[in-house]
């Protein structure tokens, strides 16, 4: 089945100032990415600078996260309707966010329902620690995200699954240097679209991209991998010309 090939920079907490942001957002402007979506997901204070910057291009602009609710008292939060303006889509359950504000499945399934109501394309994070690795929990630890997480998405803001793709980020790879084989890679993804299906959602259908140290050298290999349609990109995604050899990769 051919599916989209996807490839987003998550730029995390950088660059420190605005000025930066948009001169980077400048230059992705010009990485070839004929037939890969290609997006970034600047940190919050920057998306309207880089929505500037990339105006006019085909450049997608994502949030790093999204608050659950429309609006109202949820001090330094930023809700879909409000990134709506500025933004393409939203990454929500990044492992960053889940350990640092202690999203579980549920509350990334209310994000992501809360993202695709007000329109936005969703880039939906999961993925097993080191220790859950090591304990051969893998298997069960993704199929559980599924079931606790993706699957809880409301189905009508779901629709046809067509403005979400999954990540499949093992977290002891998120910018550890380490990442993935891409047989790992392929495994973990066999088995979140087995339990997709199992859910009732198209498991053969929706992306998923793989993250955690891709880098230059080794995207072409996860372009390669079973069922990998893409990649979520952190550290090497501020490095333009490493960035565009990733994108490349994925062409
Ligand atoms: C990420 O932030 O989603 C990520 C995969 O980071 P890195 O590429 O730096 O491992």
């Amino acid at each position: 089945m051919s599916r989209r090939r996807t490839v987003i920079g998550n730029w995390k907490m950088n660059p420190t100032t605005i000025a930066e942001a948009f001169t980077l957002a400048r230059a992705r402007r010009g990485t070839p990415h004929q037939g890969v979506e290609l997006g970034i997901a600047p940190p919050s204070v920057a998306l309207s600078a880089v929505a500037g910057a990339l105006r006019g291009s085909d450049v997608l602009v994502f949030a790093q996260d999204v608050h659950w609710e429309e609006k109202g008292a949820y001090t330094g939060q930023v809700s879909a309707l409000m990134l709506r303006e500025l933004a393409h889509g939203a990454i929500v359950g990044h492992s960053e966010v889940r350990r640092d504000q202690g999203d579980d499945d549920a509350r990334v399934a209310a994000k992501a329902t809360a993202a695709l109501r007000a329109g936005l394309h969703v880039i939906y994070c999961l993925g097993e620690s080191y220790d859950q690795r090591e304990r051969r929990e893998t298997d069960a630890v993704l199929a559980r995200q599924v079931r606790d997480g993706v699957a809880a998405i409301d189905r009508g803001a779901l629709a046809d699954g067509e403005r979400i793709a999954v990540a499949y980020e093992p977290i002891w790879a998120i910018g550890t240097g380490e990442a993935a084989t891409p047989d790992q890679a392929a495994a973990a993804i066999a088995v979140l679209r087995a339990e997709l299906r199992r859910c009732g959602l198209e498991g053969d259908a929706i992306p998923v991209l793989y993250g955690g140290s891709v880098t230059g050298d080794n995207a072409a290999e996860f372009a390669r991998a079973e069922g990998v349609d893409g990649a979520l990109v952190g550290g090497a995604s501020l490095k333009q010309e490493e960035f565009a050899r990733i994108v490349a990769a994925f062409r």
